[in-house]
């Protein structure tokens, strides 16, 4: 009976110390309420989301912030934190909130050691340095919960070649590090990664309330309008927005999506059988509502052999190699 429920992954990413400490355990009782399980990608080094301060000078960052009031969204504390001061260590200080969310079941996977480092210098890092954020990320959960992060997200949907490669090298079921439509296994230089990608297919609160007649009020009926019963469905949502300021229009979400037969469930459940996982290629885009690019699955490139986007090149050496 279950199988016959509409099924959507959902995904919670944590960026800081307010969303980790505030918005996490707002999630836990709301979550808890529904009965709905998801998968928590948590930021565990230090917060330093603060620098991004210094993004207000560039115009648009500022029409972004002015269009999502993101000062009420996210709170001035978390704009300016580790701007002026340096930031905490979130899973030190708050290694209980990570270990409750373990224990209430929740699928647990690592998002970032230091994410506003990750999301902003990720390719300019090297491979070494890369493997270092992601070795001190997956200790630093293993050191909370007692068991090892299952998965991991990339900050902002910003993943390399470099990085995918790095990740490859520690125990993950599976990553989620991109846009796209269906999950595949990630092909780097013509090389087919073990670890299949389950992409984010829904776009983000902030990327659409406030554009195109899409406003808090019909908010939830859009997202929902945007899931399909027949194919991949991922939603991210976040600690600090869904968690905190956007509690009671997520909660809402729940209790409409149930109404409507829907099933939130931890991303590893959307999983098929390896066999039946495809191959692609990683590029980049622009998103609607986003600043910078990110990645996304490149659902045709396996046909065309070669991409490029954005002075990113990827090619795919054997096109119609074997699986993994
Ligand atoms: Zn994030």
């Amino acid at each position: 009976m279950a199988e016959e429920l509409f099924r959507v992954g959902l995904r919670i990413d944590v960026d800081t110390f307010r969303g980790t400490g505030v918005g996490v355990p707002n999630l836990l009782r709301v979550l808890a309420e529904h009965r709905v399980q998801g998968t928590f990608f948590f930021s565990v080094g230090p917060d330093n989301m603060g620098r991004h301060i210094w993004r207000l000078f560039r115009p648009e960052f500022l029409r972004k912030m002015w269009r999502t009031k993101a000062p009420n969204l996210y709170g001035w504390n978390i704009l300016l934190r580790g701007a002026l001061w340096p930031g905490p260590l979130i899973g030190k200080e708050l290694s209980h909130v990570i270990k409750a969310t373990a224990c209430e079941g929740h699928e647990i996977g690592l998002h970032a050691w230091d994410h506003y480092r990750w999301q902003t210098h990720i390719e300019s890092m090297t491979g070494e340095l890369i493997h270092r954020q992601l070795v001190q990320g997956f200790e630093a959960i293993r050191e909370c919960t007692g068991t090892s992060p299952i998965c991991s997200a990339a900050p902002s949907w910003r993943i390399t070649e470099q990085a995918l490669l790095e990740k490859a090298k520690l125990p993950f079921r599976y990553n989620s590090d991109c846009r796209g439509r269906s999950v595949f296994y990630p092909v780097v230089k013509g090389i087919i990664l073990p670890q299949p990608q389950i992409p984010s297919t829904l776009p983000t609160y902030d990327e659409v309330v406030g554009r195109d007649g899409v406003t808090q009020e019909n908010y939830n009926r859009y997202l929902i309008s945007l899931m399909r019963p027949d194919s991949l469905n991922v939603l991210t949502i976040h600690a600090e927005v869904e968690g905190i300021s956007c509690l009671g229009l997520f909660r809402a979400f729940l209790q409409e999506f149930q109404i409507r037969e829907g099933c939130l469930v931890p991303l590893g459940e959307l999983l098929p059988p390896s066999d039946q996982i495809g191959r692609a290629v990683i590029g980049r885009q622009r998103v609607e509502g986003r600043e910078g690019w990110v990645s996304v699955q490149q659902v045709n490139a396996e046909v065309r052999g070669t991409l490029e986007t954005e002075g990113f090149k990827s090619v795919v050496e054997k096109s119609g190699g074997g699986r993994p």
